[in-house]
């Protein structure tokens, strides 16, 4: 599984602070997501933290 941030981020900064293994804040003020697959030990963090972006921006694909 990898996540994904897309241009609807408003640059809260809840995601990198629920997994911030995972997601950065990117030079524009929008978070990034690393394009890898998601550890075991991360799976729940990065959910948490899709199901909590207050505009949706977190997409997650195989
Ligand atoms: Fe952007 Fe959503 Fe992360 Fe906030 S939680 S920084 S809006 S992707």
């Amino acid at each position: 599984m990898k996540y994904k941030v897309n241009e609807t981020c408003i640059g809260c900064g809840l995601c990198t602070g629920l997994c911030p293994s995972l997601f950065q804040m990117g030079d524009l003020g929008q978070a990034e997501a690393e394009e890898r697959d998601v550890f075991d030990d991360e799976l729940s963090d990065a959910q948490n933290a899709l199901e909590s972006c207050p505009v949706s921006a977190i997409e997650s694909y195989e």
